[in-house]
């Protein structure tokens, strides 16, 4: 259980400093907007440092088919905008700067960037989360240049060619429907025998002519001279190594939380996500979180919306009793 009890070496209010606000908001994707809707609603003086993906994780997604209210999908970049000139509308502040550095030891708590320095009387993380690498050879030296993360970004670069798809969860299937678009083949590479993406995912890939599996099998090496030829694989149950011809590698493993910069602060759980209780309270009170950065079981873009708003409630709440 988290200790919620208020123990903050308080410093006097300063007067009107530049700076200063009642929230920052670290992260502009899903959780962090709708935060901020919610706090420029309840007329909190708001600050979005957005980061480098502005909308979040929506902007780099082909379709979005399960957020309510959109009954025939959204493209995520739409999504995305949406998201941002909503918050907009609403009053906070924009900057598209990342957090460097912060000080939660004493409120007002302090945030870096790179060129300022502000300071918050409540903050609310909401960094989200990164994709995972896959940490095999070849991989750092062709990042960009045939191995993505992105396929939205970068999907059109294989009109015609055939790409290597890491994974078997939603993403890898959601992007790998996405890149049949332009390869002529995707073949999904997966360490089981079985997908872990959503069921209707999976009826769609399996009745797709242009998808392939590799089952049981693992990417030991992304192959090539200057440009991807290829990627080393093994099968987990026989040993036996081979390769799969490719001109591109998209990897999705899963995600990593952004929590780095919080460590020895913020209470993290043995994967690195910030613990927050039900309602969004981290272990430093005026400190919040919201969105995948806390989220190891849904990450879903409406859950991290719905955490979002309520992080911003408690801190509606939070600077109601404690305003200075
Ligand atoms: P995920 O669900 O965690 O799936 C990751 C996949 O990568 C799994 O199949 C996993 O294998 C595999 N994997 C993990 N580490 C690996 C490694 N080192 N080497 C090889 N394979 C590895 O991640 P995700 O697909 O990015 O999805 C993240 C979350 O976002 C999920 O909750 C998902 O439902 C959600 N999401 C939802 C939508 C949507 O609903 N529209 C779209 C995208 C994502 P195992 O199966 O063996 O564990």
């Amino acid at each position: 259980m988290l200790d919620f009890k208020l123990s903050l070496q308080r410093e006097p209010r300063p007067a009107a400093t530049e700076g200063l606000y009642d929230l920052i908001i670290l992260g502009g994707g899903p959780a962090g907007l709708t935060a901020a809707i919610y706090a420029g609603r309840a007329r909190i003086h708001t600050l979005v440092l957005v980061g480098p993906l502005p909308g979040g994780q929506p902007a780099n997604t082909d379709l979005v088919e399960n957020f309510p209210g959109f009954p025939e999908g959204i493209e995520g970049q739409e999504l995305a905008r949406r998201f941002l000139a909503q918050a907009e509308r609403f009053g906070v502040e924009m900057r598209y700067e990342s957090a460097t550095g912060v000080d939660f030891s004493t409120r007002p708590f302090v945030i870096r960037t790179h060129g300022a320095t502000y300071r918050a009387r409540s903050v609310i993380v909401a960094l989200g989360a990164v994709p995972r690498r896959l940490g095999v050879p070849g991989e750092d030296k062709f990042f960009g240049r045939g191995v993505s993360t992105c396929a939205t970004c970068d999907g059109y670069f294989y009109r015609d060619k055939r790409v290597v798809v890491v994974g078997g969860g939603d993403s890898a299937i959601i992007e790998g429907l996405y890149l049949t678009r332009f390869a002529r083949e995707v073949i999904v590479v997966h360490r089981r025998d079985q997908l872990r993406a959503t069921r209707i995912y999976q009826d769609r890939a399996f009745a797709n002519p242009k998808m392939r599996f590799v089952f049981n099998t693992v990417v030991e090496e992304i192959l090539g001279e200057k440009t991807v030829t290829g990627v080393r694989v093994r099968n987990v149950k026989t040993g036996e190594t081979s390769i799969l011809e490719a001109d591109g590698v998209f990897i999705y493993i899963g995600m990593e939380p952004q929590t780095e910069m919080f460590r020895g602060q913020l209470e993290l759980d043995e994967r690195g996500y910030i613990v927050t209780d039900r309602r969004q309270h981290t272990n430093i009170p005026g400190v919040f979180a919201a969105g995948d950065i806390q989220d190891p079981y849904y990450r879903q873009l409406v859950v991290a919306a719905g955490t979002g708003a309520i992080a911003a409630m408690e801190v509606e709440r939070f600077l109601e009793m404690y305003p200075d």
